[in-house]
């Protein structure tokens, strides 16, 4: 009865996870979930108020398919702003989430057999996507020895006649890894001449603890013609509910491509959406976007330190994002196994790192509060003890 194509999806591993959590919760069961990929903290009241304004005018009717005039400007005036990058209103979509976004990519450009380069770890949704879409996910696989970054060489080998798209995600989910510019700049390098798409997921641009983000559009000129743009405002501003992403690109014919399709799929984004996503984009959000970045930062300090100390696991420090790619090696090379046993044994939910595309490893997220950090590693760490 069903199609082939969606017979060869397979659910959300993280939303599955997350809502498992919440069900053995409210039947009272003592759970600590670090499984959820999303900000614990609320939405910033100025973003709130402006919903409830465009709720009260009556803002409520379709809107034109990529956004209203207002909110691509925002768009634009936000990459200009904080990523040196031009693109037109006429260049921008914004979707339901950056997930959508994502989604509208991969119909678009990908046909049946193409191949979509992706370095593992990677989030869950991007190989589902790629055979939902008809093509191949061919992935680099990167170990916390190596930092979790794939080298310009990794990617040169990966490339064949039928590579389409290359598909990188700075900050990282699961690993927090973030590329700096010379890295971004020698990755661009391997496919000048090429005519591979590169679709960069810059979610995580907020969360950054060391260093500084780069987006990879801006890395040159070449860079830039040949990069999808993908954001939100989901971690940044605490918005996962509200549904909004965003893409740039400056491929004019691309981007007519996919307004095409959400013409015929999900038309606009919620319009009042839409209006409190400015106060998002145009600053008016930073003082709390800063607020949750350093309160992420104490957190990550703390998880990083605990698991550190705990001879059977081992954490790089992540440079962004709020999740740790915790090593378990030492007791468990099976991370599905690991993270059921974990659930039921001692009700602490993480992420097997098998999901991500890595065995060995699972993904804590630190996006909950220092007790719950503190009491969680501890079972984490006492049932280690009991399998080893
Ligand atoms: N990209 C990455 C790397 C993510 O972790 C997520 C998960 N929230 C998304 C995209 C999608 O986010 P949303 O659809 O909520 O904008
Ligand atoms: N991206 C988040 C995560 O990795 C949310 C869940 C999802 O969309 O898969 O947990």
């Amino acid at each position: 009865m069903l199609t082939k194509r969606i017979n060869s999806l397979s659910p959300s591993l993280t939303i599955a996870i997350s809502t498992l959590a919440g069900e053995l919760k409210a039947q009272g069961k003592d759970i600590l979930s670090f499984s959820a990929g999303e900000p614990d903290f609320g939405t910033p009241q100025v973003i709130k108020e402006e919903a409830i304004k465009a709720i009260n005018e009556g803002f409520t009717r379709y809107t034109p398919v990529p956004g209203i005039p207002e909110l691509l400007e925002a768009i634009a005036a936000k990459l200009k702003r904080d990523n040196n990058l031009d693109y037109k209103p006429s260049q921008i979509i914004a979707s339901n989430g950056a997930k959508h976004s994502l989604f509208n990519i991969m119909q678009a450009l990908i046909e049946e057999g193409d191949e979509v380069i992706i370095p593992s770890p990677y989030w869950v949704t991007y190989p589902e996507l790629v055979t939902y879409s008809g093509g191949k996910s061919v992935i680099i696989e990167t170990q916390d020895s190596d930092g979790f970054k794939i080298t310009p060489e990794q990617l040169k080998a990966a490339i064949t006649p039928k590579t389409k798209m290359l598909i990188l995600t700075s900050p990282s989910n699961p690993t927090g890894a973030v590329y700096t510019r010379e890295e971004l700049a020698a990755l661009g390098k391997v496919l000048e001449n090429t005519d591979i798409w590169v679709v960069s997921d810059e979610m995580y641009e907020k969360l950054i603890y060391d260093g500084t983000f780069t987006a990879t559009a801006s890395v040159s000129d070449d860079m830039y013609r040949r990069t999808i743009t993908v954001n939100g405002l989901s971690k940044s501003v605490a918005m996962t509910g509200w549904r909004f992403g965003y893409l740039a690109s400056a491929n004019e014919e691309l981007v007519a491509a996919m307004k095409k399709l959400q013409s015929q799929s999900t038309s606009n984004i919620c319009s009042i959406t839409q209006k409190a996503a400015i106060a998002g984009l145009d600053g008016r959000a930073d003082a709390d976007i800063e607020m949750m970045r350093e309160a992420f930062k104490k957190r990550r300090d703390l998880a990083v330190a605990l698991f550190n100390e705990d001879e059977n696991l081992s954490v790089l420090s992540p440079a962004g994002a709020f999740y740790l790619f915790v090593n378990i090696k030492k007791v468990s090379n099976d991370s599905m196994q690991f993270c059921k046993d974990l659930l039921s044994e001692k009700g602490v939910a993480v992420v097997p790192g098998v999901g991500f595309g890595s065995e060995g490893y699972f993904r804590f997220s630190f996006a909950s509060s220092e007790e719950q950090i503190k009491e969680g590693i501890a079972r984490i760490r006492a049932f280690c003890k009991t399998i080893k």
